[in-house]
């Protein structure tokens, strides 16, 4: 009888660790799923400045004509921002061979550095 009690407390014990384990399991899941949307973004969007229809990769954040850009972020990738201003290209530097702009908002200052694309235009890169 004490043996059958035994195994009943056992068993109850390892539902529980079960249970937690399938919990930590689908919250794991539902994470990755919400960092994936976090990552990859692809929207396409007229340039407010030159008027380019940009055709989002899920990375874009820049318009690879005029260069300029929309304040939509707060942390890379997360279009959080609500200031929706644009972005003056100010500057470019060259970090680890990658081309970077530096992006100023002219609504409200925020300054961000954005990795280049192959399309972006070179001629007006090397002119900021
Ligand atoms: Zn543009
Ligand atoms: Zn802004």
């Amino acid at each position: 009888m004490i043996i059958k009690q035994r195994y009943k407390k056992l068993w109850i014990l390892s539902r529980k660790i079960f249970n937690s384990y399938f919990l930590s399991l689908a919250l794991t899941l539902t994470l990755n799923i919400k960092t994936k949307k976090f990552k990859r973004n692809i929207e396409d969007f007229t340039c407010s400045e030159c008027g380019f229809f940009v055709e989002g990769n899920g990375y874009t954040n820049h318009c690879p004509k005029c260069l300029w850009s929309k304040h939509v972020d707060i942390n890379p990738g997360d279009r959080k921002s609500d200031c929706l201003g644009s972005m003056e290209p100010t500057g470019v530097e060259v970090k680890a061979g990658e081309y970077v702009i530096t992006h100023q908002c002219i609504k409200c200052g925020f300054v961000r550095k954005n990795k280049t694309t192959k399309d972006d235009d070179f001629n007006l890169l090397l002119n900021l």
